[in-house]
Parts: structure tokens; sequence; C-alpha cells
């Protein structure tokens, strides 16, 4: 028999439905993997083999983060790095990133998951684009199966180096031909095309000014030959926006659209920069932007112009990018950042809370290309977080709990079921140690700083 799970009493459950429907009092009856039943609580079965009396909380889809580089967990803060715009904070990083190993993958990634999955995430993808010594994407594909976590793993790359005109050093980056065998590889061993998959894999070349345009044409080809998705770095900043147009005579979008690289199952990371002529270029073919506003405002980017890209019509997820450019990667955090940040550019009303959770659930799965996720409703994956609401962080403020998730200061939960697994259980992990992984994760990036001689800043 398949096992059943009943979560009731919520104080409100977020659906994120077609009616976008708060149901007060609400309760969610799951069998296995999926969701059967959503509705009021008195209307729903009482019993189940797991109960979760929901009282006090809010319980939302889980959220969907669209970018990370989760290796830079174990490089917060650096010294170096910690006032530079893009190219130069990359260009300090490159170094100490040439020190990583295959354990430091393993390991980083493990405690990025932890804090996304504590901060209301139970989707993430992450996009890994450099494998010095013996660093492999199965390294990630293995933690994210070890926490429970539901994962698109992107190989990333990188194959110009500055001796080619590309901004990374030549020791760090890989063959054309070795990337496009092992992108195949990683594809053929771990990508899961099913409803309701755990694990599937990403085309995911690092950037215009780190990749050239054949990698880019070609990679495409790949990922569509095997129906997967694909993903990169687009018009960060201006000096990415002087490059493209300096190396290809073109705006970072119609780079994109010559490569192949627009379509439905094609999304890109920040697009601070896209043009009005990109914007309805994006929204025409179905685009999707990971949208990462700490990152944009740590490095001085700019702000994405999200009210007129969903106005438009393109797809909009929000990523919290790799923790060397946002130290703190907190979901629901990014969804507040979010709203401010669009409000700081566009006017009060440029976003409500509401329109910042859409875009941390629903926005996510549809730039992921997913519809079996981002909701709770009969049919979809049982990934599911609850708030509770006796917090000091949202004292005054429980006349709008959902509402308030987003204003008031960030929240973790307290329950976390991701694919009808309970996976956080009263604030704790249940799936790994986490004060173990944390005391390793800090000795690996003592190790990481210490073998490229970073030092505090006087
Ligand atoms: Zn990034």
């Amino acid at each position: 028999m398949t096992k059943t799970l009943l979560i009731k009493n919520a104080r409100v459950v977020v659906t994120m439905d077609e009616q976008r429907r708060e149901i007060d009092n609400g309760a969610i009856f799951v069998r296995g993997n999926v969701i059967e039943q959503v509705g009021p609580t008195p209307e729903l079965p009482q019993t189940a083999d797991e109960v979760i009396d929901a009282s006090g909380h809010v319980v939302t889809p889980g959220l969907v983060n669209t970018h990370h580089h989760m290796y830079q967990s174990l490089t917060r803060v650096i010294p170096a790095a910690q006032n530079g715009e893009l190219f130069n904070w990359l260009t300090n990083l490159y170094p100490i990133w040439a020190n990583l190993n295959s354990e430091m993958v393993h390991v980083s990634t493990l405690t990025a998951m932890s804090e996304l999955i504590l901060s209301g995430c139970t989707t993430s993808s992450d996009h890994l684009y450099i494998y010095p010594n013996d660093c492999k994407l199965d390294d990630s594909i293995e933690a994210a199966s070890k926490i429970g976590m539901r994962f698109h793993a992107a190989r990333g790359a990188m194959s110009v180096g500055q001796s080619k005109g590309g901004l990374p050093p030549d020791r760090v980056v890989e063959d054309e031909k070795a990337i496009l065998k092992d992108t195949q590889r990683l594809i053929e061993t771990y990508h899961d095309a099913n409803r309701h998959a755990m694990q599937r894999v990403v085309v995911a070349p690092c950037s215009p000014f780190s990749v050239s345009q054949d990698l880019m044409k070609e990679a495409a080809v790949l990922a569509r030959s095997y129906g997967v998705s694909m993903h990169t770095h687009l018009a960060e900043n201006v000096n990415d926006i002087a490059y493209s147009r300096e190396k290809f005579n073109m705006t970072p979008a119609e780079y994109a659209e010559d490569c192949g690289w627009v379509g439905h199952d094609v999304w890109h990371a920040h697009c601070v920069q896209l043009d009005d002529d990109g914007v309805y270029m994006f929204a025409k073919t179905g685009t999707g932007v990971a949208h990462c506003p700490c990152s944009n405002m740590r490095l001085a980017s700019g702000i994405a112009p999200i009210r007129k890209m969903v106005d438009a019509g393109v797809p909009v997820g929000l990523g919290v990018d790799g923790c060397a450019s946002n130290d703190g990667a907190h979901m629901l955090g990014e969804a507040r950042q979010a709203m401010l940040l669009q409000r700081v550019g566009f006017g009060p009303d440029a976003m409500t809370a509401r329109q910042a959770l859409e875009l941390a659930t629903l926005g996510g799965a549809k730039v992921l290309n997913r519809d079996d996720i981002g909701a709770i409703k009969p049919g979809m994956s049982a990934d599911i977080v609850m708030f509770k609401l006796d917090q000091i962080a949202f004292a005054g403020a429980l006349h709008d709990p959902v509402a308030a998730l987003v204003f008031c200061t960030p929240s973790n939960v307290n329950y976390s079921v991701i694919n009808g697994k309970i996976v956080v259980k009263d604030g704790l992990l249940q799936t790994i140690d986490l004060p173990l992984v944390i005391e390793r994760h800090n000795q690996l990036a003592s190790d990481l700083a210490l073998a490229t001689g970073t030092r505090k800043v006087a």
C-alpha cells in the first residue's frame, strides 16, 4: 500500500491554483509523492498513515530556486571580492576556485541545499561551471539525492580562457569536445524526464564571455536532441553588454537568438540589462529569466525590469545566485528582495507580496519547464512547506499572514515535505546531520582559502 500523509488545521493554505485560492483552516491529503486532495480541514479525510497538525502555520507550495552556484558557499565574503563589480569580482575568485576538489563540491552542495530547504525551497537548480582537479557534477547530484531535494543539475562549462580573449584563466577552462561528451554522459546517466522527477540534467555553458559561439550552438543541438533544458548567464551588467557588442556585434538577446538559445526550454540568469526588444523576443518565444535581486544589488549590476517582463508575458522565476555574490541564500528572503527592489526601481505598486510569492513558486516551475510543481492542487508533486506564525518576526502581522511571509523578516520553515517525504520536522533537517556537515564545510573553506593565500582585509 502507498503511504498517505495528512496536513490539517492550517491557518491558511496558499494553493497557487488557477483561482489563487487561499484556504483558511486548510488541509492537504497526499498519497505517496502526489497531492490527492486539497480543501477545508472538515471536508478532507480525517486520518492518514502520517498526520501533521499545521495549526498556526501558513502552508505554501515549496519554493523553487532557479539559479545558484552551490560550491560558492565555500567562498562567502572573500575579502578581495567584497566590493567589486562582476568582472572584477570574478577575476579575484577564479584563482581560488581553481583549487576546488570533489569533496568540496559534495559538501558545499549539502550545505547550500540545507540552507535553501530551511528557507522554504524544495526544488533547486545548480549551475556548476568549473571542474578543476577531480570535480564532477556527479558530486552535486549525489548530495541532492542524500538530502532529498528536487534537483535540476546544470552542467556548466568554460572554454575560452584569457589567452583567447575570455575572462577566466586558461587553467580553469575545458576542451569543448570533452565538455559536450561529459554533458551527454550526465544526461544519459541521470536525467529523468518523467512527471514528479527528482533529478533532471540541464545543458549550461557558463556565459558569453567564457565560452565560444560554436559551443553555445552545439550545446543547444545536444540539449534538444535529448529534450533537456538549457541555462546560462545573460545581460548581467553594462560590461557584459559591452563585451557582447564588441565581440559579436550583437546585444545579448540577439546573441542568444543567433545561437538558438531562446524557447520555453531555455532560461537565462539575471537579464538586468535586457533591452525592450529583448523583453519582447523573450515573451514571444517563452524564454525564461532567473531574477536574482540580492546578487544584482551586491554587485551593483542594476535593477532588472521584472515588472515589464511579467507584463509582457516573460516567464520569470527567482534565484538566490551563488553564495559568493549573495552571501545569504534565503529563498523567502529573495522573494522579499524581489518585491522591494522592483519598488525602488518602478514605484510602490511595481510588485505585491503575493506576486513575489508567485514568482518564487509558479514562476520558478515555469522557468524550469515543469507543470508538476509550484502549486498545491490534486495531481501535483507533494512539495509543501509550513511556516510557524507565533514567532517574533510575525508579531502584529497576523491579519494577513500570507503577505507577512514576504514583508516581515525572512523566516525558516517548521516543516518541509519534498516529494511526499518529511525532510524538515520541528525546524530540523531529518536527512543529514547538519552540525557535522557545517563543521566539515568550514574546514574545507579554510583549506581552500589557505591554498590560495586569502587573508583578512586590513
Ligand atoms: Zn550566476
